[in-house]
């Protein structure tokens, strides 16, 4: 069975197409500037060179022509006809309250994704206009919804809760929901099957570290707790993101500066984490090597970052009364071995000790970075949100 894998934004679409059974990926691609001049998709065919293919796309619906094209075409393709394709499996952003788990789509559910809106702005509109697209061109074919806040959605009550009057929730859905879902899901049950442990019998921590991070607590296989919140501005701080801090400071930034809150918004998610107190870069490449070289701010923005991120994993371990494994994933977590190593650094007296010469070489690896004999052990577990999605598309055609 062959799924399609389609996580549409405002101006891309990305794409994988997945053989189920040996879980291979038969071609991935990116539609970019979608609707801008310059568009272009770039397709790679599994075991073959990418193919960059400029022609202007009006809109995604041209897009997922595109790519169908793409993928039966004969010199590059990988399927001869369409109708191999089983089933679509798309990336939605925000599923409220509404979706604990991935859904076939059809009118009314498309109506509730709808209804999550205001809750993602940017995201949700985005993934339902793929969802059209790939209908219009692929009549027949089953939609596949995946949330990245469904796997949270096992959270208890007093940890998605803000202390906010409780209208607030009521009538405009106000909580915690947390994202990344599918990644922590993926990584945590792939951390399982590393150890060889059914995932009922674990409580895992999961740190998913790119440029927006997030860290979960997955006891007995569910999400019990996130640092992300009603949006993905909260938790630790991040590449351009603020993480969580006073909310207080809102106002007084817009009053200070005589500036609007969509003005001081933009800060908190642009403007601010490591690059913000750095003033250097984003990336954690560029502030490793600004570091290196002396810049304060650099370190500073380093070090503020390993602080937040261990303030859950101490969070968490308190909250599941203890941890069997703690599971380092995205860009950061899978080829930071320098920052790993300073985020578990002396816990050596909670059980968790990683090896520092095996630790350096891991980098984009599966592999069990901890000592032999720590108790907790730690993990680096490539995240594949694409291949999760298949999987949980597969599972519901049957
Ligand atoms: P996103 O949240 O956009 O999906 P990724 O998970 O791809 O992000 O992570 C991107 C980040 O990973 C980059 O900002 C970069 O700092 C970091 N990164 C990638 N490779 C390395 C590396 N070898 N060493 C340190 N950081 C890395």
């Amino acid at each position: 069975m062959k799924i399609l894998v389609i996580n549409a934004g405002s101006s891309s679409l990305k794409y994988q197409l997945i053989d189920i059974e040996t879980e291979t990926v038969l071609a991935k691609g990116l539609c970019e500037r979608i609707g801008i001049e310059g568009s272009k998709l770039n397709h790679t065919p599994k075991g073959g060179d990418k193919v960059v293919i400029e022609k202007h796309m009006n809109d995604h619906s041209d897009a997922i022509k595109m790519v169908l094209d793409a993928l039966v075409d004969k010199e590059y393709g990988v399927i001869s006809d369409m109708s191999e394709i089983s089933a679509v499996g798309h990336r939605v952003v925000h599923g409220g309250e509404l979706f604990s788990k991935s859904v076939i789509i059809n009118d009314e559910l498309k109506d509730a994704v709808k209804e999550c809106i205001p809750l993602a702005p940017l995201h949700n509109p985005a993934n339902l206009i793929g969802i059209d697209a790939c209908e219009k061109a692929m009549p027949g074919v089953p939609q596949v919804g995946v949330f990245d806040t469904a796997f949270h959605q096992t959270m208890p009550k007093e940890v998605y809760m803000y202390g906010l009057p409780y209208d607030l929730y009521t009538d405009y859905k106000i909580r915690r929901y947390g994202f990344h879902g599918t990644s922590h899901k993926y990584v945590s049950s792939k951390a399982a099957e590393i150890l060889g442990k059914d995932i009922k019998d674990l409580k895992i921590i999961t740190c998913h570290l790119g440029n927006g991070s997030s860290i979960t607590a997955v006891e007995n296989g569910k999400s019990v707790a996130t640092s992300m919140g009603l949006t993905p501005l909260a938790g630790t701080v991040m590449g351009t993101r603020c993480g969580s801090i006073d909310p207080a400071i809102i106002k007084f930034i817009a009053d200070q500066k005589g500036i609007t809150l969509e003005e001081v918004d933009n800060i908190l998610n642009k403007e601010s984490g490591v690059y913000g107190i750095s003033g250097v870069s984003s990336d954690f490449r560029d502030l490793d090597a600004a570091a290196k070289s002396g810049n304060e701010r650099a370190q500073l923005a380093l070090d503020m970052f390993v602080y937040s991120v261990r303030k859950y994993i101490g969070q968490y371990i308190v909250q599941m009364g203890g941890v069997d494994a703690i599971v380092f994933t995205a860009g950061v977590g899978e080829n930071d071995g320098k920052m790993r190593e300073a985020i578990t650094k002396d816990l050596d007296f909670l059980g968790i000790s990683i090896d520092t010469e095996k630790n350096k070489g891991i980098r984009g690896d599966e592999a069990i970075i901890s000592t032999e004999d720590s108790k907790v052990k730690v993990l680096v577990v490539p995240t594949n949100e694409e291949l999760m999605i298949a999987r949980e598309t597969a599972a519901l055609l049957k």
